[in-house]
């Protein structure tokens, strides 16, 4: 399943943001959306095999630094991700983040990738691919409240995945949404503009919300979600950090990565230890019923789990050959005789005629 040789293991290959925007351009995104959902879903119906933790999260003031680890015991990989929503303000991004794969048998890096662009992708085509199991049938219409960086991945995802064509646009800062539409422009949307969340979500059969904000917020009250509605709740992903009212959890069916990590960060934090959630990966895997009839609200308490990340990157790994979108790295120490790496610095000091010599 992972192709791991196809280089000089001395040499890490690095995916450069440049990079990561040509194997977009070249491979189309709506591809890379669907492709990294496969590769999600794959590594979900195989669940038990991996290494699971919470992530590792540092919190400030302003925001959060987290290492994001886990392994099917051949591959080891792990992401370091930022969320510091005040950065928009002085023209940063909320979230950045690169990542790394390894070989288990020799613990060698074998891929290390930006994964701001990335996290995007997974993100989306983890939410389409969770919407594709839990939407009402027949969903054609979207309703996105927040319209900032994840936003675009967010709506191509839906529609290239979920089949999702009509977007209800919302955010607090009309200059977002228009950026939104204008960047959608052309791309298979029938968009609507709303000036409120409560515009937005008339007739939504999805209400996506991704919006950035460090508190308990309430981007949704319980009187705006009606029955036959999927909520796809991204940005409450931290603890203290939540978009949706109370109410409209006790009145799901909530579906969660894994447990242990959401009920720390996830909406659920407003509710008791043990409130019952379904886990994903035996949706996935067809062991649990998802949606259970038509009238349900069903509500993906998204907060980001490393096993997303590994196989986003495990896709993106798998299309270093065909693209040569990658630089080798002089990342790992090669001396002639393993246990001689000081001899290694010595010799570097030597004229280049005495190391031939
Ligand atoms: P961003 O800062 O680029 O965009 C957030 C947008 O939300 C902004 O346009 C802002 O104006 C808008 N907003 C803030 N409060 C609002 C409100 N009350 N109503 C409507 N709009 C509001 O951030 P981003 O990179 O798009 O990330 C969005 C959120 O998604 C963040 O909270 C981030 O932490 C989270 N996120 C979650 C995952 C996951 O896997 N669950 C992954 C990536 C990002």
């Amino acid at each position: 399943m992972n192709k791991m040789n196809f280089n000089d293991l001395n040499f890490v290959p690095f995916v450069s943001v440049d990079h990561m925007m040509k194997i977009i351009l070249e491979l189309g995104v709506e591809n890379i959306l669907t492709g990294i959902a496969g590769y999600i879903e794959e590594d979900f119906k195989r669940w038990e095999l991996f290494d699971k933790t919470p992530r590792v999260a540092s919190h400030s003031a302003e925001g959060v630094i987290e290492l994001m680890p886990t392994s099917d015991g051949q591959v080891y990989g792990f992401k370091y991700v930022n969320g510091h929503p005040k950065n928009t303000k002085d023209g940063l991004q909320t979230v950045t983040a690169f990542g790394v794969l390894s070989d288990v048998n020799t613990g060698y890096p074998v891929l290390l990738s930006e994964m701001t662009i990335l996290t995007a992708l997974r993100t989306a085509a983890m939410s389409a691919l969770v919407a594709k199991h839990l939407m009402p049938k027949n969903s054609q219409t979207m309703a996105m409240i927040g319209n900032g960086a994840q936003s675009e991945f967010q709506a191509l995802a839906f529609k290239a995945i979920a089949g999702i064509s009509k977007l209800r646009l919302y955010d607090i800062d009309p200059s977002a949404t228009d950026r939104c539409a204008k960047n959608l422009a052309g791309l298979g949307f029938d968009i609507v503009k709303c000036n409120s969340e409560q515009m937005s979500v008339e007739g939504a059969d999805i209400i996506t919300t991704v919006t950035a904000d460090k508190q308990y917020a309430t981007i949704l009250t319980d009187n705006m979600v009606g029955s036959s509605v999927h909520i796809n709740a991204i940005g409450g992903d931290c603890p203290g950090k939540t978009e949706l009212h109370r109410d409209i959890l006790l009145r799901s069916k909530i579906f969660v990565e894994y447990p242990p990590q959401t009920r720390i960060e996830g909406e659920i934090q407003q509710l008791d230890k043990d409130y019952p959630v379904t886990e994903l990966w035996q949706v996935m895997k067809g062991d649990i019923v998802g949606r259970d009839n038509d009238k349900q609200i069903t509500l993906f308490d998204s907060v980001g789990f490393a096993i997303e990340d590994f196989s986003a990157l495990r896709f993106i790994r798998d299309q270093l050959e065909k693209t040569g979108q990658y630089q080798n790295l002089d990342m790992l120490a090669d001396p002639d005789d393993p246990r001689d790496l000081f001899g290694m610095v010595l010799r570097a000091a030597e004229p280049q005629s005495a190391k031939e010599a």
